[in-house]
């Protein structure tokens, strides 16, 4: 498309998004960052690498290869509680850059029989990681298969991990307005040359579910991630007749609670949610709260939160790296042990992120969890 001077800064989705406004008017702020997102020609997850230290952001995965190898482990223990079926879908949502999955698939050649029966499934939206996911894995002895969606993924036993993925699924905002006693949508606008928050002039009904807050102020922010529900559906259609058990891996929240969490990143700084839309990555906060209630409406039994420091250190994460640090030189001793602080310690990730399990068709519950099923 021809550019103006008026143009100039605008990123080719800033001006697909203004034109839609033109024409349209305001666009729900979901199908704002659904857009960032996800458009087929701009959208962040199809065109960028997000990943490392040329990227936006940094992983659990990346910062140690503990973090993939315990899950590698988690998966073959949940395997084993299964029954060893001979064939099981190892189902990863949003793998990134592969790196999970390969330290996953090295650590769990220690159990006997796993790999064997294995087919690894990746759900990955961007063409430009899918080909970082088969450089990583070229050399993996398990088949490794490609798909858009988790609808795709061939039915059978499955164990499925998410590590901030469901992060990066839209969520709606709905704004009380006292005056009205009511919600409003929160929308984006255009005017005077840049991107605007504003309320939809229509009053709306946010979803009941996330209304167990308490009474709302004026000016109080709800936000809702519509995706879940959904995608918590496609887990129960699968477990009808094979069991499964899901990990998810996030930064979130565990009780529900007014206000807004929806953040951008760009070149591993804060930046603003209209900064050069499609090439900054937008994410929201997990609701923990709502995953559990859905998961477990669905008939899973739900495991967790815990914190994700706690997590690890319930998993061995400290025996793990206790090998690593035996071998070690001094100056690789000191990068072990500050990649395992940054994932454990809870001025770090350790707090801030949050697991939670279900599963549906295994008898006990999943390491590390114990008893502790998931309570409202
Ligand atoms: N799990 C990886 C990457 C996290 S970044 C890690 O921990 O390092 C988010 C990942 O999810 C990327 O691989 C991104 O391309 C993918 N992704 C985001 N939204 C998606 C969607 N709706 N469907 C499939 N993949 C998606």
């Amino acid at each position: 498309m021809p550019s103006d001077a008026s143009d100039s800064g605008l990123t080719p989705l800033a001006l697909k998004l203004r034109r839609a406004i033109a024409e349209r008017g305001p666009i729900p702020l979901h199908d704002y960052m659904a857009a960032c997102l996800y458009d087929p020609e701009h959208g962040y997850y199809r065109k960028r690498n997000p990943l490392g230290r040329g990227g936006d952001f940094i992983t659990a995965p990346e910062i140690s290869q503990v973090f993939g190898e315990l899950i590698g482990l988690w998966a073959a223990q949940v395997w084993v509680q299964m029954g060893q079926p001979r064939h099981v879908r190892l189902i990863e949502l949003g793998p990134g850059r592969g790196t999970l999955m390969a330290d996953a698939l090295r650590a769990a050649r220690v159990v006997p029989g796993f790999l064997q029966g294995t087919a690894v499934h990746l759900v990955e939206s961007s063409e430009m990681l899918r080909e970082t996911q088969k450089a990583t894995l070229a050399r993996s002895s398990v088949s490794v298969q490609w798909h858009d969606d988790l609808t795709q993924v061939p039915e059978g036993p499955a164990i499925v991990i998410a590590n901030e993925f469901l992060d990066c699924l839209p969520v709606r905002q709905f704004v009380f307005d006292g005056a009205a006693k009511a919600w409003r949508e929160r929308v984006v606008t255009f005017s005077d040359g840049d991107f605007r928050l504003a309320r939809s002039a229509h009053v709306a009904q946010p979803p009941s579910k996330a209304v167990s807050h308490g009474a709302p102020q004026d000016g109080d922010i709800l936000e809702h991630c519509p995706g879940i529900a959904p995608l918590v559906a496609t887990f129960a259609a699968r477990s009808a007749d094979a069991p499964l058990a899901a990990l998810a891996i996030d930064y979130g929240y565990t009780k529900p609670a007014f206000g807004e969490t929806l953040q951008a990143v760009r070149h591993h700084k804060f930046a603003g949610l209209f900064d050069a839309p499609g090439q900054t990555d937008l994410t929201a906060h997990v609701d923990f709260a709502l995953l559990a209630h859905v998961a477990q409406d669905a008939g899973f039994d739900v495991f967790g939160p815990l914190t994700m420091g706690e997590w690890l250190l319930r998993l061995g994460v400290e025996a793990r790296a206790n090998q690593l640090l035996a071998r070690a030189s001094a100056e690789e001793a000191r990068a072990i042990a500050q990649s395992i602080a940054r994932l454990v310690d809870p001025a770090q990730m350790g707090t801030l992120f949050k697991v939670l399990s279900w599963t549906r068709g295994i008898s006990d519950p999943p390491p590390p969890f114990g008893g502790q099923g998931w309570k409202e």
